[in-house]
């Protein structure tokens, strides 16, 4: 038997599955993601096509890609290519199956002419205004239209002089025959067909009516063969209506499955919110390492890993879902901890000078890249007589439990020597400017005898160190839910980035943009993907590092 390649926790649309193909009910798994192109995926998105091509692989069978393109007002070519992008850095593949919906707009319309036949479809030429008024409420059934009853040659008709350009936007619409007084606010006589002249990014100026995505996306399972049509509870309401297409239809019927959309803290996914903090500059972009885009997380520095972690460990389920921030970020530290290299940087200076180090002398320590990993190799990294280390390593007065720099006492200077505090220098103000020390030469990879010195720091060479643009990220929001005040935008956090410089080791200036180190005691930075120049990386901070407090007691 063969492992496999990922952990498989079950949910309940695993088990409809595998019960289905026991009893013969299906005999292979189709899934299928079907984003609009009109935005960039998020997290949300990422649990949904982890599921859809999670599932595929599991039972054998095969995810499609389709765009669901039937708005042109609000999609093109460039989202569909950052889709896929997206999809392929999560490390799925969807093989020989890239579609569009616009494919089959041809077969749509000839399912359209096949409705009007059967007297299931009709042109309403009703104002919107009258269609909304009409349409009735929860409570108050709709109201037939007055064309509801025209004649099938009359329909026919009409769907074609709307399909040849006769008429301008609104004027007429398509809509299926059903019930107005249907508890269902789907099935009174949904819209199937507008009138819209506009170019479609595919298809030109090829069409100027085009199908309703409701129209549109249970046929297009329907043709691709898709099996599980697995999709967000909103579209529970609608499924008696794809249904109702498909039955008319007469057509290979998907079984549609509804699940809970992930909603995330101190996060927004609305594509609309999220085209708005791009457009309004709340942001720098889609790719804003703030954003909960894919494209975002990517340039932060989440590993695609981290995210597939994430979202097979909160499950699939139907009740409504909402996980904390913190969860995905543990999720990245875990798969950090084992890949990122090890690297000194030290954001808030303060000089070091070791007295009984010769000035001139540069001495090149073995540093090792993981401390677990031996395999990752070493790095060398240079030790000379003015070091500095973190200010808040060193304290005048320190509390009980305080293990690092303080007059008088020894701390390990990270993969280096341990060192004593001599003496405490201050500026006319009275704020500390350096620290003079000693160090125990005999102490390179080896304890003190007689002594044992807790405490660890980072440090780099004063000489050797490189000042770069560090940028320090936190939660775009500051409040759990930031949709539930009166204005998401109110619930923006000021602080969600803070420029800083840091100084870093020198073997760091040659960083490739997209490379995820831990600074030791910092955190886990990133080299910025588009900010970043040869010889001059801009970090950006990945996550922080959970415990830099309890390591130390
Ligand atoms: P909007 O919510 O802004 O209308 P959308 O997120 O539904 O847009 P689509 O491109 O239609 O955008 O989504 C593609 C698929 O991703 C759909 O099947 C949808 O159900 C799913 N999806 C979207 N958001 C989430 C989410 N937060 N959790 C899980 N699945 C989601
Ligand atoms: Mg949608």
């Amino acid at each position: 038997m063969s492992t496999p390649e990922r952990p498989v926790s079950s949910n309940f649309i695993r088990t409809i599955i595998t019960e289905d193909l026991e009893s013969g009910k299906r005999d292979q798994v189709v899934t299928r993601f079907p984003p609009e192109p009109n935005g960039y995926l998020h997290i949300g998105h990422a649990k949904s096509f982890s599921l859809n091509f999670g599932l595929a692989e599991d039972f054998g069978g095969c995810c499609h890609l389709r765009f669901d393109d039937t708005n042109p007002l609000k999609e093109n070519d460039e989202f569909v290519e950052a889709i896929k992008a997206d999809v392929r850095w999560l490390g799925f593949d969807w093989g020989e199956h890239l579609h569009f919906a616009s494919d089959y707009f041809d077969q749509f319309y000839l399912w359209a002419v096949q409705l009007i036949k059967a007297g299931k479809a009709y042109v309403d030429s009703q104002t919107a205004e009258q269609m909304r008024e009409n349409r009735g409420t929860l409570t108050k059934p709709g109201v037939d239209s007055p064309y509801r009853d025209r004649s099938r040659e009359e329909n026919l008709e009409l769907l074609e002089k709307m399909k040849n350009g006769d008429f301008p936007d609104g004027a007429h619409i398509l809509r299926a025959k059903i019930d107005m007084s249907s508890p269902n606010m789907n099935l009174r006589d949904p819209a199937m067909y507008r009138i819209l002249h506009a170019h479609h990014h595919r298809c030109g100026d090829q069409w100027c009516i085009y199908p309703m995505y409701d129209f549109a996306h249970g046929q297009g399972d329907s043709i691709e063969g898709v099996t599980y049509s697995i999709c967000t509870l909103e579209f529970e309401d609608h499924r008696p209506l794809y249904d109702w297409f498909i039955q008319e239809l007469g057509i290979f019927a998907p079984q549609q499955i509804e699940f809970a959309r992930l909603n995330l803290s101190y996060t927004v996914m609305s594509k609309r919110k999220l085209l708005q903090l791009v457009n309004d500059k709340h942001v720098s972009g889609w790719d804003d390492p703030r954003m909960p885009t894919l494209v975002g997380m990517r340039r932060r520095g989440y590993p695609p890993e981290a995210i597939r972690t994430f979202c097979e460990r909160i499950g699939v389920g139907r009740g409504a879902s909402w996980i904390d921030l913190s969860v995905l970020e543990e999720c990245v530290r875990e798969q950090l901890n084992q890949t990122a290299f090890r690297r000194q940087a030290v954001l808030d200076p303060i000089k070091v000078t070791i007295a009984n180090y010769p000035a001139d002398k540069v001495e090149e320590l073995d540093a090792p890249n993981h401390p677990q990993q031996p395999d990752m190799g070493i790095r060398k990294l240079p030790f000379s007589h003015e070091l500095y280390i973190e200010r808040n390593d060193f304290m005048e007065d320190p509390p009980k439990k305080f293990f690092r720099l303080a007059p008088g006492r020894e701390v390990r200077l990270r993969n280096g020597y341990i060192i004593k505090c001599e003496e405490v220098i201050k500026d006319e103000n009275g704020e500390v400017v350096e620290l003079k020390c000693s160090a125990d030469l005999d102490t390179l990879g080896k304890n003190p005898v007689g002594r044992k010195v807790k405490g660890i720091i980072h440090w780099v060479s004063a000489e050797q160190a490189k000042e770069v643009e560090v940028r320090l990220y936190d939660r775009l929001f500051n409040q759990e839910n930031p949709d539930k005040g009166e204005n998401y935008l109110e619930a923006l956090n000021p602080e969600s980035m803070q420029t800083t410089t840091a100084l870093i080791e020198p073997e760091l200036l040659a960083a490739e943009p997209g490379t995820t180190f831990q600074f030791e005691r910092v955190g886990y930075f990133t080299v910025d993907s588009e900010d970043s120049q040869r010889g001059k990386p801009v970090f950006n901070r990945t996550v922080t590092l959970r415990d830099t407090w309890a390591k130390l007691k």
